[in-house]
């Protein structure tokens, strides 16, 4: 059996293509059902469904023999243990750091403010301004980055932005780039060596798959 590590949303549907080239399809659509384990057309191959930042974990501990988790995600948890072979080049979107549209950031960095960042993302947060030589307070949160700005709980976030509707809609600015992120396969390292009859196909259909 090959367990492959999905979240809903984004990465599942952005994934779906990549695993129809291998042959797998669900049986079920994990937004209409309440399992977490769904069966595909292979009685060899299921999907599992967990939180996006869980997908890691799964595939460390042999939970899963194959996930696919955001850049962002692979970053904070540091990718021990895991194989990364691809990147799939889908849920593409940038690290940004963003403030209010009436906040000086230049400004703020220039005088050598400490800042107050609160985000999901604590390492490349920490990583980003320890490399500009900015001190912070960090705020961690679990989700809704754009809201702390506005009721003064942070100077600045750093958060994920697409189209960067959601900034606009709550009156706020990207000022900094930190990074592209889009999503990769990752591998359990032991899975690969004892089922590599079975995954190194999927690996490859997927490879030839990915839209560049
Ligand atoms: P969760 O709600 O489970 O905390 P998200 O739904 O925010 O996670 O995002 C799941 C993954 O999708 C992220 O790890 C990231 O790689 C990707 N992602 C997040 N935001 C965007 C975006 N705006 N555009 C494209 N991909 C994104
Ligand atoms: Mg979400």
């Amino acid at each position: 059996m090959i367990t492959i590590a999905l979240s809903k949303g984004r990465i599942f549907e952005e994934t779906l293509p990549l695993l129809a080239a291998a042959g797998i399809t669900p049986l079920e659509d994990p937004e209409s059902s309440r399992k977490l384990i769904l069966p595909t057309n292979r009685d060899d191959v299921r999907l599992i469904i967990v939180r996006a930042s869980d997908v890691p974990t799964y595939v460390q501990n042999g939970a899963a023999d194959i996930g696919v988790a955001g850049k962002d995600v692979l970053n904070e948890h540091g990718g021990m243990g895991l194989y990364q072979p691809l990147d799939l080049n889908i849920a593409r979107c940038r690290m940004m750091v963003a403030v209010r549209n009436d906040f000086d950031y230049e400004s703020a960095v220039k005088q050598g403010a400490r800042l107050r960042v609160a985000t999901k993302y604590v390492t490349a947060a920490r990583d980003h301004f320890a490399s500009k030589g900015v001190h912070i307070d960090l705020i961690k949160l679990y989700g809704s980055m754009e809201l702390a700005p506005l009721v003064g709980l942070s100077d600045v976030i750093v958060d994920l932005v697409s189209s960067g509707g959601t900034l606009r809609a709550n009156d706020l600015k990207a000022v900094e780039h930190i990074s592209d992120v889009s999503s990769r396969l990752v591998v359990n390292q032991a899975a690969l060596k004892l089922k590599r009859a079975a995954i190194g196909p999927v690996l490859e259909a997927i490879s030839q798959a990915i839209v560049q």
